[in-house]
């Protein structure tokens, strides 16, 4: 047994199997071949893997889930052998002397698409599982080997680091708890984790990684910070008491649902979810949240190797407004730069990301990249009670600018002979102190603020919220942060806007009380904190 201290960033436990995390290249290059027949014998090796693992797989859930739910593995194993499939990919090595990796990803590329613009809704989800076998047969023929672990087992994922886009693809059912080496707690991975609903550790020191090995047990305790590695029987019965205790807390929160968010002298509150994907939604109704306060739209940039075309924005839009029914959903446009980056915006390495080409200042570099998502937005805006929100606000000019592209966009639609509602509101996010000293401007061109208290902490502090070694440094309770905070809802009210909080700091109830007197209109919160914040606003008495 051997402990190691790190930083929880969601409190709950978990016990299981250790999964190290294998980082594989998923950057397909292409490359020159010589022996032809060598790379076509690569090509049927990874080929007879991929089916083996497959087998494997469809056995395994043949067991446990069933027949119908274990037919999608048979199917997949067709795919690998078709014909077509097959000669298109061999044909590709042959007349082009390419390597077997980038003809089965073009092939998969060329599939997918022929798959998707079919009119039946079957075959149009093969496309997914034409990209889903040839990432399998690709990985059978990497340096890094074929992934091998079939376990359906929830599992401990341990990594030196996770990044956004590597944690987004994951299987969220088989995630018990990340642990990682390095790590900072407002990073987009730890918040990533917190709405997943599943303990996170992080920078518990590279030296576990030399111990763990794959399948060992372990505890990720969340709420101390502790992984324990092997732990011995009184250690698992200690942690095994701590997860009962916590699904009891959890069952007594349960009974908080359907109440309303009111305190004590009768003040109400909104009390919304943030998401990263639709995904999540299943969690934001389960938990009772009165709508979406933030859906971190680049997440489904971040998910895919291509732009998100219109039509798939618009369907992701529309699934989580009808989802919603009657409930505000605030989506956020595209956040991306930073930590957040997708390999094909081709974004160029800045010295200091956080301070770059992130966000709306990239939206409004390559509109025609922002148009498509707004589009996609307004399209959907007729399925519900939609909000859009622009992040990484500065200026009163860029303001006016993305309200211009709005305009440009709706007069486009209404050509289009489109659709979208009326009353859909517009808002931005504060989480630069330039934005919170200049609200009582920003205030009278929108309907809503939002204050970004991760990036708002970062940027009034000086402090990358990237890095572990200045967190001391980066305390989001300072005094200046409250004040931003203050004053910017101050002025939203003043102006005629009203406001909310969306960053981490929302769920933090030692501030509940503050940010009501303060004004705050609405807490966006993790799903799982809904009810935990809920519980603290009812236990508020505003007259003393
Ligand atoms: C924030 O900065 O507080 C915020 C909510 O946005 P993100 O964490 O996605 O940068
Ligand atoms: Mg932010």
């Amino acid at each position: 047994m051997e402990k190691y201290q790190g930083k929880s960033v969601y409190g709950a436990i978990a016990v299981g199997r250790i999964s190290i995390f294998k980082r594989q290249d998923v950057q397909v290059k292409r490359i020159k071949v010589e022996d032809i027949n060598a790379e076509i014998a690569r090509l049927e090796a990874a080929k007879e893997n991929a089916i083996a693992q497959l087998q494997e797989i469809y056995e395994k859930a043949l067991r446990e889930v069933g027949e119908a739910n274990a037919q999608i593995f048979e199917i997949h194993m067709m795919m690998v052998e078709d014909d077509d499939y097959n000669e298109a990919i061999i044909e590709m090595i042959h007349g082009q002397n390419v390597n077997a990796e980038y003809a089965v990803a073009v092939t998969a590329d060329n599939f997918a698409e022929m798959f998707s613009s079919m009119d039946d809704s079957y075959m149009q989800a093969r496309a997914a599982d034409v990209r889903d076998i040839s990432n399998r047969i690709i990985a059978c023929m990497s340096d890094v080997g074929c992934d091998n672990s079939v376990s359906d087992e929830k599992v401990i994922i341990c990594a030196d680091d996770l990044a956004p886009s590597e944690t987004v693809s994951l299987d969220k059912n088989k995630v018990l708890a990340f642990v990682t080496a390095h790590g900072s707690s407002n990073s987009h991975t730890a918040i990533l984790a917190r709405n997943m609903n599943i303990p996170a550790i992080i920078g518990v020191g590279e030296q576990f990684l030399g111990q763990i090995k794959d399948g060992d047990m372990a505890i990720a305790d969340g709420f101390d910070g502790q992984f324990i590695w092997d732990p011995d029987e009184e250690t698992l019965a200690v942690a095994k008491q701590k997860l009962e205790a916590e699904s009891e807390k959890k069952a007594l929160l349960q009974k908080l649902k359907g109440k309303e968010n009111i305190t004590l002298d009768g003040t109400r509150i909104n009390i919304y979810a943030n998401i990263g994907s639709v995904d999540n939604i299943g969690a934001v109704l389960l938990n009772d949240a009165g709508g979406i306060g933030l859906f971190r739209s680049e997440f489904l940039y971040l998910e895919n190797n291509d732009y998100p075309t219109e039509e798939e924005q618009f369907k992701v839009y529309k699934r989580a407004l009808e989802s919603m029914a009657t409930k505000k959903v605030i989506i956020r446009t595209l956040d991306i730069g930073a930590d957040k980056q997708a390999d094909y915006f081709k974004l160029d390495k800045e010295e200091n990301p956080a301070l770059g080409l992130r966000a709306i200042r990239l939206c409004l570099s390559r509109p025609e990249i922002f148009k498509v998502q707004l589009r996609a937005l307004y399209r959907a805006s007729v399925y519900g009670k939609l909000g859009i929100m622009f992040p990484m606000i500065t200026s009163v000019s860029e303001l006016e600018e993305i309200l211009a592209i709005c305009e440009q966009v709706k007069k486009e639609l209404t050509a289009d002979n489109i659709e979208y509602a009326d009353s859909i509101e517009l808002g931005i996010m504060i989480e630069t102190p330039a934005a919170a000293i200049i609200s009582d401007k920003l205030a009278a061109m929108v309907d809503f603020f939002s204050v970004g208290t991760n990036d708002l902490t970062q940027y009034t502090l000086a402090c990358d919220r990237q890095n572990p070694h200045i967190e001391r440094f980066c305390d989001p309770h300072h005094e200046a942060i409250l004040r931003l905070i203050e004053m910017s809802a101050q002025n939203a009210h003043k102006y005629g806007a009203w406001i909310g909080i969306c960053g981490e700091l929302a769920a933090d109830t030692t501030l509940t009380e503050t940010f009501l007197r303060m004004g705050i209109d609405e807490l966006s919160v993790s799903p799982s904190f809904v009810l935990k914040v809920r519980d603290a606003v009812r236990k508020i008495d505003l007259t003393k």
